[in-house]
């Protein structure tokens, strides 16, 4: 996977383009990139079977979205979906990676 963004190392200030790469650690998935220069690693994003369910679900009620007109329920059901998956994100990531 390219992310078609540039971005700078923290720690040896190079830019480069990141490629997302991703660890499996039993049902915990991370995502991220490692600097192109020095090797510093990035946490992307860090999800667990539940997430990654929810996520699945999430893109595909929101790809019945196109063109579609969807009911008010349904609508709130995905509202409500991307929320949880928000917030279940960060909390994995507060349990998962050690920042600094
Ligand atoms: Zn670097």
């Amino acid at each position: 996977m390219k992310v078609n963004k540039k971005c700078r190392c923290d720690k040896c200030g190079c830019a480069f383009v990141p490629e997302a790469k991703i660890l499996r650690e039993g049902e915990i998935e991370y995502t991220y990139f490692n600097c192109d220069y020095c090797g510093k690693a990035y946490i992307v994003s860090v999800t667990d079977a539940e997430l990654r369910r929810s996520i699945r679900k999430y893109r595909t009620l929101s790809e019945k979205l196109n063109g579609k007109p969807l009911s008010e329920q349904t609508l709130r059901e995905i509202a409500e979906l991307k929320d949880g998956n928000t917030k279940r994100a960060a909390q994995l990531r507060r349990m998962y990676i050690r920042e600094g």
